[in-house]
């Protein structure tokens, strides 16, 4: 989830989320774009289907580290913290949910396990390679073979 539902009632009324909530399954959330500002800056860009078959430009931003501060802005009369930026959150936490990349850097208890398998994976690729050189004889072999190999060719 991009923004939890503490952080939405923090930074819109009431009102606002409930109509937002209407707009977003209404599917009146349109063209969502997702992009990433630096290190930490998430924004989100979409376009509202108004009441009166206006469309409006709604454009939200917050960082990922500090979720409880989104700044919004709207082409709507009411211009922030609008019901179009709650629907425009919600639309990206549903795809959020609905699409989620595994391959994206996440900090989550999710990762925790994913990171010790890869972590285990990776131990057991350095204790089998270390099988084979624990067999010298085989790898000196095969060196010298080579080496003789070589000296011939340049002789
Ligand atoms: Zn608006």
């Amino acid at each position: 989830m991009l923004v939890s539902q503490a952080n939405l009632n923090l930074n819109f009324d009431t009102n606002s989320l409930q109509r937002g909530k209407r707009y977003f399954s209404q599917g009146r959330v349109q063209n969502l774009v997702r992009e990433t500002e630096g290190m930490s800056i998430q924004v989100l860009r979409a376009e509202v289907a108004g009441s009166q078959h206006q469309h409006y430009i709604t454009e939200v931003r917050f960082d990922r580290y500090l979720p409880g501060k989104i700044s919004t802005f709207c082409s709507c009369p009411v211009g922030f913290r609008c019901k179009h930026a709650a629907a425009v959150i919600l639309q990206a936490n549903y795809e959020e949910q609905t699409f989620t990349v595994k391959t994206e850097p996440e900090t989550g208890t999710r990762n925790t396990s994913h990171t010790a398998e890869i972590w285990l994976e990776r131990a057991a690729t350095v204790s089998s390679s270390s099988d084979n050189s624990s067999n010298p004889s085989a790898w000196r072999t095969c060196c010298t073979s080579n080496r003789t190999a070589a000296s011939k060719r340049y002789r």
